[in-house]
This record gives structure tokens, C-alpha cells and sequence, in this order.
């Protein structure tokens, strides 16, 4: 069994509609795939739809941007209530505060770089959830950088002079709106210490203790070393360790089904079910 349970699509920061996504993921010969876009659940009925014409196994899920002391965590829920009010509110404040912080991220570039919001609105299109790779499109239309990556290693970095943070959820709120909800919650890339910041054992402790179900240890970002610290996290709290590829079209390089999760672990994560 080939599971792949984090990808992103046009709804978010992906390159590829949520259909395309699925028949991309049959492509790649994958049984099982989640889509999950960032804090929105958008494009998860298209993808059902799609996922279910071909014959692929579908799991509706999420990748919701979280914090915790001023630290960026993202947290993958799957299969909560599509439809729960809370969880639409707290989702539609991040992406409201997203589009702020967008804004004043481009206020910044465009002194020295030409380069305007309303490109970036214009690339980002039918987005959802407005992101920085929204902004590195807008980059390289306008000759600034040649990628999205190239964008990512300077202009748009954590560290760069230009980056502003967003509003984001305390994560172990998160965790508990999204249990409360019939989630099953991830803890995304905790160890992708490349692209910022990344938070001690004792967060992840706390996240355990709110209902913490899994940690997704295979994944692009972590080296060798991340990957046995963090097996070694998950035993030691009894979470689900599950790998994924973060799948964003060619707007990334990481490819669908170069991490996965093994089907013990997705039933485990199947029996978390609240
Ligand atoms: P934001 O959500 O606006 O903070 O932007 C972060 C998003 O940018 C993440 O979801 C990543 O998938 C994406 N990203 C980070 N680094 C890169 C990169 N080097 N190339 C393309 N996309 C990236
Ligand atoms: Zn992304
Ligand atoms: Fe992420
Ligand atoms: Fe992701």
C-alpha cells in the first residue's frame, strides 16, 4: 500500500486543481492520498469527487497554520466535520490575517523590488488561502528570481528583512477544536529546522497531552538524524508516526509518494477517530 497523506493544491499554494492533484496521486501510483491544503477544506469535495471517479483511496484533511510563543507550527487534521462552525472561524481569521500580512510583505519588497499586490492577487488566482509562494509567482513573472525555490532562498526567507509572521491559532487550541471536531490530528515537519524556528520535545509533550494523535517524521525537510530523534519522540509519547511528501505541484520539488506512511500506521491513525 502507497499512502500519501499531505499534498497541496491551487486552493492554497499548490500548482495543480484538487482533481488534478488525485490524478496526479493515481499517477504516481499511490492507493491512498490526503489533500490537504493550507487552512482551508475548499477543495475536498472536488478532490472526493475525483479521488472516488478513479479509484483511489481519499482522505479529507487539512494542514492548519498554528503557533506556539511566536513560533510557526503546521498542524494536519483529518476527517473532522467539513461543516463545524468553529473551526470555519478559527480557519477564516488566519486567512484574513494572511491576506493582511501579504500585503505588507509586498509594501516591503516593492521598495526595492518591482513588484506590486495587485500581481500577486492576480497570480494567486482562484487561491483560498493567500501564502508567500503567492508572492514568489509574482517574483518571478517579473524577472526578479528565476523560481519559486530561488525566491524562498532570499527575498522571501524566515530571516529575510522583508518577512512579516501572520496570526495563527495556539496550537494546543488547535488540537483540541480539531479533536472536538472528529479530527485526527499530525504534527506537520516538526523537525524542518531549514525553514525557521522549530519547537522543543516539551511542545510537542503539550500537544500530546491536548489529543495529539501522530507526527509525521518522514518528510523531505528532515535529515537522517531528525528522522531518529524524532521516532524515538513518538515512541516515548505514543504518537503515530506517519511520512508524506507536501506535495505542491511544481511549485516544490518534493514529489508525490517520496515519503509515505505505512498502513499499520493509517490504521492507527484511522482507530484515533474521536
Ligand atoms: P506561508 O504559508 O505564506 O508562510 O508560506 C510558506 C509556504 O511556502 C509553505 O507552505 C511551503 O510549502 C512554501 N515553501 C516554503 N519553502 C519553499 C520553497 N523553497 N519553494 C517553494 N515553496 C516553499
Ligand atoms: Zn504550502
Ligand atoms: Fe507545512
Ligand atoms: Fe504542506
Amino acid at each position: 500500500m502507497r499512502i500519501d497523506l499531505h499534498t497541496h493544491s491551487v486552493v492554497s499554494d499548490g500548482t495543480e486543481t484538487p482533481a488534478q492533484v488525485m490524478a496526479s496521486a493515481a499517477a504516481a501510483g499511490l492507493d491512498i492520498v490526503a489533500l490537504t491544503d493550507h487552512d482551508t477544506m475548499v477543495g475536498v469535495e472536488a478532490a472526493q469527487a475525483r479521488a472516488t471517479e478513479i479509484g483511489i483511496g481519499f482522505v479529507p484533511g487539512i494542514e492548519i497554520s498554528c503557533s506556539d510563543h511566536g513560533v510557526s507550527i503546521h498542524l494536519l487534521s483529518y476527517w473532522h466535520d467539513l461543516a463545524d462552525a468553529e473551526v470555519d472561524a478559527m480557519l477564516a481569521k488566519t486567512r484574513a490575517a494572511r491576506v493582511d500580512r501579504a500585503k505588507e510583505i509586498v509594501g516591503k519588497i516593492a521598495i526595492d523590488y518591482p513588484v506590486t499586490w495587485e500581481q500577486v492577487l492576480a497570480r494567486s488566482g482562484g487561491a483560498v488561502t493567500v501564502g508567500r509562494p503567492h508572492i514568489a509567482d509574482a517574483l518571478v513573472d517579473q524577472g526578479v528570481v528565476p523560481t519559486r525555490d530561488a525566491a524562498f532562498q532570499q527575498i522571501l526567507a524566515g530571516n529575510s528583512r522583508y518577512y512579516v509572521p501572520h496570526y495563527a491559532p495556539e496550537v494546543t487550541a488547535a488540537v483540541r477544536t480539531m479533536r472536538r471536531a472528529g479530527g485526527v490530528t499530525v504534527f506537520a515537519h516538526p523537525g524542518a529546522d531549514a525553514r525557521g524556528r522549530v519547537v522543543p520535545t516539551s511542545v510537542i509533550e503539550k500537544m500530546a497531552d491536548a489529543g495529539l494523535a501522530g507526527l509525521e517524521v518522514d518528510h523531505r525537510d528532515h535529515s537522517p538524524q531528525q528522522r531518529e530523534r524524532l521516532t524515538g519522540v513518538a515512541a516515548q509519547l505514543g504518537l503515530i508516526r506517519t511520512g508524506a511528501s507536501d506535495y505542491h505541484g511544481t511549485g516544490k520539488l518534493n514529489r508525490l509518494g517520496e515519503n509515505l506512511t505505512t498502513q499499520q500506521a493509517f490504521e492507527a491513525l484511522r482507530a484515533a477517530r474521536p
